[in-house]
């Protein structure tokens, strides 16, 4: 091996080692961590058992024992994999039940299982729209949105977060686009508040846009079945891309579109990530089949939730933490800068509760948070003991802005000082 010249950007090593550093020095590398256990209100983290406070497991179906009866019994009759594509020989039969089901649930004619809700939305916006056609998208769509427009090659335009008027704004100066597709999440994902949806559905009727909007988190927690922020607003028929996925409140694996019996045998001939991919297992399409069940018959388990996020949203409040107000079950606990989030996460951990901390480019720089997510299944002690958690970060919190005061004269100056609990 020839050492490394770590000044030569044609070095492929060099560039590597690099680019790790530079994340590694900015507060921003990312290490992978195991947990042990079922998934449930709490897991095994480095062999000591920790609250789970950052799941998307929203509903604690990913442990339910009629989730996992049904995909054992899949994974009897059917075996382990779907062993091509869906257009080859990975059709299995559990598909075709579960898209009747999921269209039936969305009120759609037809609905198109993808193998992950990341794939979903590549495929879907990178196939709907190409070059001569424009993508409205909010600012802080999800990464599998923005990777489908770039690929798609149709002009994108961001319009500000959760703002029609800036919207409105761009559809009506993007006049000669040949088609135009607005796309937003209904409950962002890392912020945990609502689109809306009603003003932008407005627009485009009015601008005569396709309207797509992904529910990844709001499927099983809004609307009176659990379909969602459409279902719940009335909108279904406005909508014309219904996406989502299995992946959270479901508790499985598989992303999936709902809509017209022509958006999905266009989305079967022409999404890419749908056809060049192998098909899912059949154990996790009986498990998704089972949770969809679930949803739609329990909902007293979205009621759990609610009670939960209340409970967690005032306590932090008395704490004197900012969590907004509440919309959804996401509760962004902001604290800026990545190196005290991590910090704060440690913290945190230290006493049982595991959150773990967001950073760019997850999200925009500056705005690193923990964000917390109840599940149905906490208890009400559980809520508690996390609380006192926080009560433990806030002294600490409160310790470092007094210090930095101190140390600078400048109470915003959040960096000048290092207590303890930040390791540089
Ligand atoms: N859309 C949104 C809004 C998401 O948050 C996610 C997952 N983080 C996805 C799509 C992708 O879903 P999946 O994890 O099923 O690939």
């Amino acid at each position: 091996m020839h050492p490394i010249n770590h000044s030569d950007p044609s070095n492929p090593e060099a560039f590597l080692r690099d680019t790790l550093d530079a994340r590694r020095k900015a507060g921003l590398e990312r290490k992978l961590r195991r947990l042990k256990g079922a998934p449930g209100p709490r897991v095994t983290l480095n062999g000591r058992e920790v609250l789970l406070l950052c799941s998307n497991n929203y509903l604690g179906i990913a442990g339910d024992a009629r989730v996992k009866d049904a995909a054992r019994q899949a994974l009897e009759t059917f075996g382990c994999g779907a062993t091509g594509s869906r257009l080859i020989s990975g059709n299995l039969e559990p598909y075709e039940q579960l898209e009747r089901k999921l269209a039936e649930f969305k009120g759609a004619e037809a609905a198109l299982v993808f193998t992950s809700g990341y794939q979903t939305n590549v495929g879907t916006v990178s196939s709907l729209m190409g070059e001569g056609d424009a993508i409205f998208s909010d600012a802080l769509n999800h990464a599998s949105l923005i990777d489908g427009a770039r690929l798609s090659r149709a002009q994108v335009n961001i319009f500000n977060h959760c703002d029609p008027s800036d919207l409105e704004q761009k559809l009506a100066s993007r006049t000669t686009a040949r088609r135009k597709l607005i796309v937003t999440e209904s409950v962002f994902s890392m912020d945990g508040d609502l689109a809306p949806l009603r003003d932008i559905a407005f627009l485009a009727r009015k601008y005569n846009a396709l309207l797509m909007v992904d529910e990844a988190h709001a499927t099983g927690i809004f609307g009176e079945t659990g379909a969602g922020v459409v279902e719940a607003l009335g909108l279904r028929g406005a909508v014309h891309v219904q996406m989502g996925t299995f992946s959270k409140a479901l508790g499985s694996l598989g992303g999936y579109v709902a809509g017209s019996r022509d958006l999905i045998s266009y989305l079967t001939q022409h999404a890419r990530s749908f056809i060049f991919t192998t098909g899912l297992p059949p154990a996790v399409l009986a498990a998704s089949a089972a949770a969809l069940r679930i949803v739609r018959q329990e909902p007293e388990r979205r009621q759990a939730l609610w009670r939960n996020v209340r409970r967690l949203r005032d306590g932090l409040q008395k704490l004197g933490f900012a969590v907004g107000p509440e919309q959804s079950q996401i509760l962004p606990l902001r604290l800026g800068e990545s190196r005290l989030t991590m910090a704060a996460c440690r913290l945190l951990l230290r006493h049982g509760i595991f959150a773990q901390g967001i950073r760019p480019p997850t999200v925009p720089p500056g705005t690193a948070r923990l964000r917390l997510t109840p599940m149905a299944n906490h208890t009400p002690q559980d809520i508690d003991l996390a609380l006192a958690a926080f009560k433990k970060l806030q002294l600490a919190l409160q310790t470092r802005h007094a210090r930095s005061v101190r140390v600078s004269g400048a109470a915003q100056d959040h960096s000048a000082a290092a207590p303890a609990f930040v390791k540089r």
